[in-house]
């Protein structure tokens, strides 16, 4: 199949930015990234992302997708200190009141920091011969129609003319969508879902032992309604722990050493302060609060019209309660999708656009569905609420306790969370008999 066009640019060259441009590589004669920070040639925090350096779960989907995508992915970052894991056994993972049974699941994640990991996949993008990525580089405007977009204007006057523009500029996204708004093409309808999460992130050293239990990670939800407070601490490349305590609706952590410990001390469960106890911190200046008000999607597969020449993709259409850790699975899944659509039609028209819209929306409804349903188990939260919610969330707090004694039904949960698994699994009649005799056997026992 030849190219569906001469040249692509990426705006944004974070992860979103990174997996549209491997994508386009196979489909256009050159892709230009384009990206207004610095970007390091080391595992960093950057300046305009400054949400990389919390905790960032790779979910199962993810890693798969960021594989199909660039194949010896996984092994490259194992030998750059990502730790291999089973989310099924090693995964200490403490909710309603109690921890989930651990069993070996067969699946595979991997657990590193959100700097490696966006090093790795730039490098490999860098390696593509038909692919540059300008750092320092702004883009301010679009160039073209309501019907046609053209190309980017960038800091300083130049342009830059292209078949394709891909919006990756994340949760601000609104650039574009203004850009878009000034040639006269309608902006895309909003959901807003206000949760009010807060994170605090600290790094500790990893020694063997650290945790009791054996567990190479560990993630905590605590009982909602009441406590809104949530914990993970993962193991990281450099015999590091990344730790990062927090929770919805003003549920945050304390960033000095003494708030932050007191906030781990205090949770449900011992695991987070007894490892704080044993590990010593990497830097005690290394604590770095992030707040994030509102989940936000913007429904472009509602446009009638969408022009020919652009799309979406990553935060920039979807950004999700980060506590679910999906934005970065959602991200490759779109880009696999954009290549799918790009195939079909052959040029980037708005038939394409449209098409692509519609299935990147369908990637986007499940984890959607999901993390912003759980989000109204909080009577805080506000925003559209998930039609049938209530009695969902009943049925999905049972299913979360069964997974303290039954195998079976941990496993279906632990397939739908790492989206490997469409929601409707857990609600099959013999899962939801299940999981009711297992969350009463589960309270029993707690
Ligand atoms: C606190 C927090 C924790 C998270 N945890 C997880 C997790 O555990 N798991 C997970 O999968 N996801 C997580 N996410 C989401 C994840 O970070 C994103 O989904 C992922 O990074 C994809 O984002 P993106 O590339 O679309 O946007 P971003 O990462 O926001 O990047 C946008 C890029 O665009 C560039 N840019 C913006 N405007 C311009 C412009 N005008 N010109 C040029 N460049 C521009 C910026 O410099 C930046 O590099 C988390 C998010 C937050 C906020």
């Amino acid at each position: 199949m030849g190219p569906v066009g001469r040249h692509a640019v990426v705006i944004g060259g974070s992860m979103g930015g990174l997996v549209a441009a491997r994508a386009l590589s196979d489909r256009f004669e050159r892709v230009t990234v384009l990206d207004r920070d610095t970007l390091p040639d080391e595992p960093r925090n950057r300046r305009a992302v400054p949400h990389g350096g919390h905790t960032h779960a790779l979910l199962i989907r993810g890693r798969q997708a960021l594989e199909q995508l660039f194949p010896g992915l996984g092994d490259e970052l194992v030998e750059a200190g990502a730790v291999r894991f089973d989310p099924g056994q090693d995964l200490l993972f403490y909710q309603m009141g109690g921890l989930r049974t651990r069993f070996n699941s067969g699946e595979l994640g991997i657990s590193l920091s959100r700097a490696l990991l966006e090093l790795s996949v730039r490098r490999r993008v860098l390696m593509l011969s038909n692919v540059t990525v300008r750092d320092s580089t702004s883009v301010v405007g679009l160039k073209g129609s309501a019907v046609r977009i053209t190309g980017v204007e960038v800091e300083g006057g130049e342009v830059i003319d292209a078949d394709l523009v891909v919006n990756a500029t994340g949760r601000g996204g609104g650039g574009p969508d203004s850009w878009l708004e000034g040639l006269g093409c309608p902006a895309p309808e909003v959901d807003t879902v206000k949760i009010d999460v807060g994170y605090t992130t600290r790094i500790f050293h990893r020694k063997p032992g650290d945790l009791h239990e054996g567990g190479l990670l560990y993630l905590m939800s605590a009982i909602p309604p009441h406590d809104k407070r949530a914990a993970a601490a993962f193991a990281i490349e450099g015999d590091r722990w990344m730790v990062t305590l927090g929770g919805w609706h003003k549920a945050h952590a304390p960033v000095d050493p003494a708030g932050f410990e007191k906030f781990a001390s205090e949770l449900p469960a011992r695991h987070v302060a007894e490892l704080l106890g044993r590990a010593e911190p990497v830097d005690d200046s290394d604590a770095r609060k992030f707040t994030f008000p509102a989940a936000r999607r913007r429904y472009f597969e509602r446009l009638r019209q969408p022009p020919s020449g652009f799309v979406a993709l990553g935060d920039a259409m979807c950004s999700f309660n980060p506590l679910y850790g999906q934005g970065m699975t959602v991200a490759a899944l779109e880009a696999l999708q954009l290549g799918r659509c790009l195939d079909h039609f052959g040029s980037p028209s708005a038939e394409m656009a449209r098409r692509y819209y519609r299935s990147a929306g369908k990637v986007i409804d499940t984890p959607w569905q999901m993390a912003t349903g759980g989000d109204f188990v909080y009577p805080e939260t506000q925003g559209p609420r998930p039609v049938g919610n209530k009695i969902v969330n009943w049925y999905v707090k049972q299913a979360m306790q069964a997974c303290q004694t039954s195998v079976q039904v941990h496993r279906v949960m632990l397939e739908m969370q790492h989206l490997l698994a469409p929601p409707t699994a857990v609600m099959r009649p013999a899962t939801v008999l299940r999981a009711l005799r297992a969350a009463r056997r589960s309270r029993r026992a707690g």
